[in-house]
């Protein structure tokens, strides 16, 4: 009885920000709308004074131009305002699909979590269409969405279960944290991949030695300053021709560095952007629960350089002991981070293959796994050992060896594999 009507009252608040929102949304589109008629007639404006004065125009168009520059920015502000308002009203919608119990079909299913072996995942509907996952999953970040799965998938003590469950009765009454963090920073198709986000951040740099740092920027700036120099004076400068055809074989030479780089800055630039944005939002918010409060104190920058005076297990079992951070988060962090601490992360992707390979039990969990995987590599590795490992099984599970249908016919491990299925030959 209680129940329904808390029920009742959430939906009621729900029901009326969805409406607010919607109503902002509309606004911000009339609004958009009219700032488009506005920056096509200033834009006419611009080109009949054009069509009219000639060359005598250039003075008077001044005028549109004054009047162009602040209705770009007026416009871009109220896009953003209006996918907000937007992405508002689809986290209240979301929100009363769950309270009407008409969720399904909404939000993502965790396929990739699925894994037929484990003990109760298909029983309970864990992962796809309709399942607990898809049920409870809200996160922007491909790092959330792993820790919802693990928590699934694994069982946890009395203590982490009181931790979470505290954490989740706060976070249920901070209705505008919730839908703040839902609707910060720029929509994304894919949420955030904290992890190639990660090893990405952590990537050897693509400019090795002195030189290139020496002689990239010199040469360009040379050649700007020659073509300047042109401009200005209307002679071409005898250095010119030679300055600028270095700077075409350096740039031949270090093209595939460069778009290398061009290429990484350009995908992880919104990825990033809503990062910073969830963690300076979180960052401000007073919490009580010890879960909340280790989420909001690493994102508030505590630094974790200490650990690098500690034993790799002592480093991680200290790691392991924040409320939700389990044996790959807390051998992520020492390996991919500035620490380059030798620990061995194991994934999903990671876990199947060695599964697979016969390398661990057909029962051994993601958790357990790690000091079995650790023991089989030699002791001295380093930190970029470990890594190349973890990273050469979790692009083969990723790329040939998938969860439902493995390709074992173009698999370079199927003479050493005890799990490979390939297909019979006629006789
Ligand atoms: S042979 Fe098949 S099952 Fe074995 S590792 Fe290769 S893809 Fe996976």
């Amino acid at each position: 009885m209680e129940n329904r009507r808390e029920d009742s009252s959430v939906e009621t608040t729900y029901r009326a920000r969805l409406a607010a929102r919607q109503a902002d949304a509309g606004r911000f589109e009339h609004a958009h709308a009219r700032l488009a008629w506005a920056r096509l007639g200033v834009f006419g404006l611009a080109a009949a004074l054009v069509v009219m004065l000639g060359r005598e125009s250039a003075p008077w168009l001044a005028i549109p131009l004054v009047a162009f520059i602040p209705l770009l920015f007026i416009h871009a502000r109220t896009l953003n305002a209006r996918d907000r308002a937007t992405r508002a009203a689809a986290f209240y919608e979301r929100g009363l699909a769950r309270l009407t119990d008409t969720w399904q079909g909404t939000g993502a299913r965790g396929e990739r979590f699925r894994d037929a072996s484990h003990l109760y995942a298909d029983d309970l509907d864990l992962f796809g269409a309709g399942g607990l996952f898809e049920l409870l999953v809200t996160n922007r970040t491909r790092a959330g969405e792993e820790m919802l799965a693990a928590w699934l998938l694994a069982p946890a003590g009395p203590a982490a279960v009181r931790a979470r469950q505290g954490a989740v009765t706060e976070l249920s009454r901070k209705l505008d944290l919730r839908e703040e963090l839902a609707v910060l920073g720029p929509d994304l198709d894919a949420t955030v991949r904290t992890h190639d986000l990660t090893a990405w951040a952590a990537a050897p740099p693509q400019l090795r030695g002195t030189w290139p740092r020496l002689v990239l920027p010199l040469a360009a700036a040379v050649s700007t300053s020659l073509v300047i120099q042109w401009i200005w004076t209307g002679v071409p400068p005898d250095l010119l021709v030679p300055a600028l055809a270095a700077q075409g074989l350096l740039a031949l030479r270090f093209r595939h560095a460069a778009h290398h780089v061009a290429h990484g800055i350009e995908e992880r630039e919104q990825e990033l952007r809503v990062l910073a944005t969830l963690m300076e939002r979180i960052e401000r918010e007073p919490v009580d629960s010890p879960l909340l409060r280790a989420l909001r104190d690493r994102c508030g920058g505590l630094d974790l350089a200490f650990l690098a005076d500690m034993e790799v297990e002592a480093a991680r079992a200290w790691l392991q002991a924040i409320p939700g951070v389990g044996p790959k988060t807390s051998a992520a962090v020492l390996s991919f981070s500035t620490l380059r601490m030798p620990a061995l992360p194991v994934d999903s992707h990671h876990h199947r293959v060695a599964q697979r390979l016969g390398l661990i039990g057909k029962t051994v969990d993601v958790g357990p796994s790690h000091p079995i995987l650790r023991a089989q590599l030699p002791a001295d590795w380093s930190a970029q050992d470990l890594y190349d490992n973890h990273e050469i099984l979790m692009l083969h599970g990723q790329k040939v060896c998938h969860h439902r249908r493995p390709a074992c016919g173009r698999c370079v491990l199927v003479d050493l594999c005890p799990s490979a299925r390939l297909p019979t030959r006629e006789p």
